[in-house]
């Protein structure tokens, strides 16, 4: 099977908020939680981190509306995702997540078990706990879908003992990543670093006419958004080259050089050593080596001899 290309065909999640409106789902009066508010949080700190990656999100609800299971289907179909995720959060005093994946259509239960896998070991290896395992059920209506595979979530018991993590956005976080990285490893995506988005952008072709999509890895700094040099000229079709002793980073067709000439003088990000530097270049300012950016990618800049 050939690898899907992401930047042409982004991916599509429909992700649908469990609840909403008059119906607040599961509560616990002592902590002043909601689960319609939980399963609307975590879904839109999935909606945010699957974006930074480039993914096309929809929601069933944005807000604290009425929102039923009819409706999110249809919705859901009508988005043509390639992947649902429907959310809820687990009530009558147990403890632990659990997920449910379907077994029908027969056609999405293998692509349904795999994802629900991902979770559970995500769930586990990133909170640390031991979750009630994979489950199905076939009276949830949502498990029905004809046209997409899906799974369902049940978040940690909103009255068992980690009810106290919806109050602790750190939490919250941790969880709806774990979600969100087992949504990227199942189609292949790498998980970027905290503050790495994914731009999007494209690039009109010679002809004047037409045009490419490009992505690009960006980083988020006071306010304005750093491309990564590198992969961005690349797009453009130029290759960069970091001149050691002027401490300059210059732009090259690449027709005019060897690959053999610029390979040791390729941008490296360990090259910037201070902050102020990698800012100016558009890198990231965290440390070298906490950045996940693969500086031995030197290869596939294209420049032909
Ligand atoms: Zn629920």
């Amino acid at each position: 099977m050939t690898k899907r290309d992401y930047i042409k065909n982004p991916l599509r999640i429909f992700i649908g908020v469990g609840h909403g409106g008059t119906d607040p789902g599961a509560v616990n009066t002592a902590l002043a939680l909601e689960e319609a508010g939980i399963n609307l949080t975590i879904a839109m700190l999935m909606q945010y981190d699957l974006k930074r990656h480039g993914v096309q999100v929809k929601l069933s609800r944005n807000v604290d509306e009425e929102d039923r299971l009819k409706e999110e289907i249809a919705e859901c179909n009508a988005f043509a995702p390639d992947f649902a995720v429907e959310i809820h959060t687990n009530a009558g005093g147990g403890t632990g997540f659990e997920v449910y994946y379907q077994l029908e259509p027969w056609e999405h239960s293998k692509a349904s078990l795999q994802m629900a896998k991902l979770f559970d070991e995500n769930v586990c290896k990133y909170l640390n706990v031991n979750t009630r395992g994979l489950k199905t059920n076939r009276n949830l209506g949502w498990l029905k879908q004809e046209n997409t595979s899906c799974i369902l979530v049940e978040n940690f018991f909103i009255d068992g003992p980690r009810a106290v993590w919806y109050s602790q956005p750190e939490q919250l976080e941790k969880l709806s990543k774990a979600y969100v990285r087992s949504i990227l490893e199942f189609f292949g995506i790498t998980y970027l670093a905290d503050s790495t988005v994914t731009l999007r952008y494209k690039i009109v072709n010679e002809d004047l006419n037409t045009a490419r999509n490009c992505t690009c890895p960006a980083v988020f700094i006071n306010g304005s958004y750093y491309v990564q040099l590198r992969q961005f000229s690349k797009n453009l079709g130029f290759a960069v080259y970091y001149e050691e002793q002027t401490k300059k980073i210059l732009l090259y067709p690449p027709e005019y050089y060897t690959e053999s000439e610029f390979r040791s003088g390729l941008l490296k990000i360990s090259d910037f050593e201070t902050a102020m530097e990698r800012a100016m270049a558009g890198l990231p300012v965290e440390e070298a080596e906490t950045w996940q950016f693969d500086e031995s990618e030197t290869e596939d800049v294209c420049v032909s001899g």
